[in-house]
């Protein structure tokens, strides 16, 4: 682990260690007395790696480097962390010219019925449905994919019908989403819209 010390900055405090890595920002190491393995959680562009009880910080910076790679590709194919330069106005010209007859050709295909549409600057929700039928969208859904984008239309269409996350909820959303509903949540899960433009 030479090399690794080389390159990166640590530092000790307590039972944490926080190595400081050029491309993926600081990396927490903490001893979890309850964890059987190493773990390396990505969340919210943050790396967190656990160490169980009977491991230690080389073995751990060793599993982190085999899995470095990885999580670089991980960090760099999501889309939703733009450069904070990024042109809030194009962004919304763009939702504000697709994402209402988007949202209107998804209705009509799945028989939903919503009052109103709204494209809002919202980084904390992709989209939201009031009790009214009003539909709002984060202008930040146009940096997602396509297919991601149209889950979160049908997600919100779906609250028309169903004001919760019940079963009743989900088995309605599997209906529109070929019973990818649970797969697709995952999948923007990796997706964040905080830290843009703060
Ligand atoms: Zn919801």
């Amino acid at each position: 682990m030479l090399l690794l010390h080389n390159i990166f900055s640590i530092k000790t405090v307590d039972k944490i260690k926080i190595i400081s890595d050029p491309q993926l920002g600081e990396i927490v190491f903490r001893k979890n007395a309850k964890a059987r393995r190493y773990i390396i959680r990505l969340r919210n562009g943050e790396i967190k790696v656990t160490i169980p009880l009977y491991g230690n910080y080389t073995k751990a910076e060793e599993f982190f480097m085999e899995s470095r790679q990885q999580l670089l590709q991980k960090v760099q194919s999501q889309p939703a962390r733009p450069s904070p330069d990024i042109d809030v106005a194009a962004l919304r010209r763009k939702a504000q010219s697709v994402l209402p007859g988007q949202l209107a050709e998804l209705a009509e295909l799945h028989g939903f019925k919503y009052s109103n549409v709204r494209i809002r600057k919202s980084r904390t929700r992709w989209g939201s449905c009031s009790s009214k039928g009003t539909i709002s969208l984060s202008l930040y859904l146009s940096l997602l994919p396509e297919h991601l984008v149209e889950y979160v239309l049908l997600h919100e269409l779906c609250h028309t019908v169903q004001m919760n996350h019940s079963p009743a909820f989900w088995t309605l959303l599997n209906k529109c989403t070929q019973n990818k509903a649970r797969e697709l949540r995952r999948e923007i899960r990796r997706y964040r819209i905080d830290n843009i433009n703060k």
